[in-house]
């Protein structure tokens, strides 16, 4: 992946973030020639001292078409309300070829394990129905499934329901619980060719796509390719669990996710 990074210009929605370090997972930062940081807020606790802009990152209107080489977001999506909507935006403000790098949590290493996966069909109604970041349609299966032992920092109960109450000005909550297919489905959606899938321990879901021409042949992407069942990256994941699946995760224990290495026996 790195001829998409080496000496080009990008943009960063809610980083910087460790992971693209020089000694991190994908040390896009020390390869690339500047990238960008885009928060919703200047106070973000996260703030750096890269060049900033302050712009929701499901609508950074204010960013030109094609101005981008790559866009990077780690842990991000998962906090927007229109996760669709931000790849739409992401996409218009990248040349065309450039690509579109993604990190979010599989929902096996994290606190949303007892929570079942977005689907498709929901993430593309909070499309057209144009939700926004205030939008708290998801808060009672937060609250009803959030695991809070595995997230010390959420407080007790009472603490974390009143910061997701507040969600619309700390963004702490986490909306959707994607699935890498279901990650493929909304990049194609949004007209883009996933290149690579990569799941990894602790718990990220890593999918790099790039903006295609709107003349190249839809059924020609790669997309197709990389749903299936016998796809190289599913081969290599340390836990998978399916949206079709008939028993979810959550009827597994934590430690039987990471003691089996899967959450699918087959
Ligand atoms: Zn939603």
């Amino acid at each position: 992946m790195e001829p998409f990074f080496r000496d080009r210009i990008g943009i960063e929605f809610g980083g910087p973030s460790p992971i693209f370090t020089r000694t991190r997972l994908i040390p896009v930062y020390p390869i690339s020639r500047r990238v960008d940081q885009c928060n919703f807020s200047k106070d973000v606790i996260w703030a750096s001292t890269r060049e900033s802009v302050v712009a929701e990152a499901a609508s950074p209107s204010g960013l030109k078409d094609e101005s981008y080489e790559f866009v990077l977001a780690s842990h991000v999506l998962e906090h927007l309300a229109n996760p669709l909507r931000a790849l739409m935006e992401w996409k218009r403000i990248l040349r065309l070829g450039g690509a579109v790098l993604v990190v979010v949590p599989h929902k096996a290493g994290t606190f949303d394990h007892r929570r079942p996966f977005s689907t498709f069909s929901h993430i593309e109604e909070d499309y057209r129905r144009n939700v926004t970041e205030a939008d708290l349609t998801h808060l009672p299966e937060v609250l009803e499934l959030h695991d809070l032992a595995l997230d010390p920092g959420a407080g007790m109960m009472e603490q974390f329901r009143e910061r997701c109450l507040m969600n619309a000005s700390v963004r702490a909550m986490h909306h959707h619980v994607f699935s890498p297919d279901l990650l493929v489905h909304m990049f194609d959606y949004a007209g883009m060719d996933v290149l690579n899938v990569a799941v990894e321990r602790p718990y990220h879901i890593i999918v790099l796509a790039q903006t295609l021409s709107p003349t190249v042949d839809r059924t020609q992407t790669k997309n197709p390719n990389i749903l299936k069942a016998d796809a190289e990256w599913r081969k290599k994941a340390p836990f998978l669990c399916e949206p079709n699946q008939t028993m979810p995760c959550s009827h597994l224990s934590f430690d039987d996710l990471f003691s089996s290495g899967r959450c699918l026996s087959q």
